[in-house]
């Protein structure tokens, strides 16, 4: 295919032309949240200055318009993630409120004394701490699926794991502090060997590669804008039609009813995915969404991937020769997440420093503090890539980490 030009792609994201501290800004925490280009900017004005109404309930004209706009972005990420239907479609805040909507609907529906949730080592606090509420209150038991000394899951372990018991695998796609790529498909396949569930945290999956919920056999699938190019605010739950139409609603609301009467068993909800969509939405985050997902699929998916594969063979290669640096995660498959520890220098100092230089990288335990206490660390530094992110700007983090380096040593 034609070269990925990323230059083009840089000049459509304002926020890259400005400088921090009397420096380019060189943007590498885009694992934390990824920056937005000018046309999904856009569609906040537009939507303000010629669409603004509530959606849904509207016999009015900018009703049925911003109902429209909303809607078509549910038709967009079915397609995105290739579901079959796009009532399999549950928008919510983010990938946070996606997991939380399945602990407390699907969850209570099916925990109890006696099960186990399989969660693993690489998971962010997101998939880690609604399970454990859950567990005190259900009763449940939580196991955890080990990982490798280079940040692999044991699948050996998981297959020892599953059994009769196991009514839910909790994963996800690729881990936010590592960069590795889990085998989801084969995970979900030994899944439902045993009759469980799974459910997919896609966070930092949907950015970089083509995901298709039926070739994976995901029972759920969760995903944030704010990582995709798009906006804050909103974020996806796909899950299998059957299942959802089987769940019950978790907040009640305006929105997702179909009658209601004083009579608590009176009341009745609306379909799919109606029914977990409670209140008003953030309509302009969503309609945003869309357009941030039609931008990712212009550039390719794929094609972004790659070209943050490249930059983090290039910044791997490079750090590697800086004396007393550790990379933490060396998974085989690895998505473009750079984490590591240096010899003699905290992790914080070395952020704050090189934020001094106009480099942004993520210092701390990126919410997986039980994965860095394995590894027997408190924090890391973490560059993460994103579709435009140059190999001059690795060349400047690079140059800029020895020259801190050299200061905090
Ligand atoms: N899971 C993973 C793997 C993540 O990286 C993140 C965000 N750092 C989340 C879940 C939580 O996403 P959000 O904060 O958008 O809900």
């Amino acid at each position: 295919g034609a070269r990925f030009d990323v230059e083009a792609l840089r000049a459509q994201f304002p926020i890259l032309r400005r400088e921090v501290h009397g420096k380019p800004l060189v943007y590498l925490d885009n694992a934390a949240t990824s920056q937005t280009p000018q046309v999904v900017i856009d569609v906040f004005g537009d939507y303000y200055a010629r669409l603004n109404a509530n959606i849904h309930r509207g016999l009015h004209t900018l009703a049925d318009e911003a109902t429209a706009a909303f809607e078509a972005t549910r038709a967009r990420v079915k397609a995105f993630l290739n579901a079959e239907d796009a009532r399999q479609v549950v928008f919510t805040r983010g990938t946070t409120e996606a997991i939380n909507l399945v602990a407390q609907s699907f969850g209570r529906q099916h925990l109890g004394p006696g099960d186990e949730v399989l969660i693993s080592m690489l998971e962010h606090h997101s998939n880690i701490v609604p399970w454990q509420l859950l567990a005190l209150d259900l009763g449940f038991t939580l196991k955890v699926i080990p990982v490798d000394e280079r940040g692999s899951l044991d699948m050996q372990a998981y297959q020892a794991l599953l059994c009769e018991r196991t009514k839910l695998v909790a994963v996800n796609h690729v881990s936010n502090a590592l960069g590795t790529i889990n085998p989801v498909k084969e995970m979900a396949r030994l899944a439902h060997e045993q009759g469980a569930v799974i459910l997919i945290d896609g966070a930092q999956a949907a950015p970089h590669q083509t995901i298709d919920v039926q070739d994976i056999d995901a029972d759920f699938y969760a995903f944030s804008g704010h990582k995709v190019y798009g906006p804050t605010g909103v974020g996806v739950l796909y899950g299998k039609k059957a299942l959802l139409d089987a769940m019950p609603p978790w907040q009640g609301g305006g929105e997702m009813i179909k009658t209601v009467s004083f009579e608590p068993s009176g009341t009745t909800f609306a379909e799919t995915p109606h029914k977990f969509e409670a209140g008003t939405p953030a309509i302009a985050e969503v309609i945003a969404l869309g357009r941030a997902l039609a931008w990712v699929e212009e550039v390719g998916v794929d094609a972004i991937g790659e070209w943050e594969s490249v930059l983090l063979d290039h910044a791997t290669r490079a750090v590697s020769r800086i004396d007393g640096l550790k990379i933490i995660g060396t998974a085989p498959h690895k998505a473009g997440v750079l984490s590591f520890v240096v010899d003699g220098a905290h992790s914080q100092d070395i952020g704050l420093l090189i934020d001094q230089l106009g480099v942004a990288i993520r210092t701390g335990h990126h919410c997986a503090q039980p994965l860095l206490h394995h590894f027997g660390v408190e924090a890391t530094c973490r560059a993460s890539f994103a579709a435009y992110n140059t190999l001059e700007e690795v060349d400047v983090f690079v140059s800029a980490l020895e020259r801190v380096i050299g200061m905090v040593r």
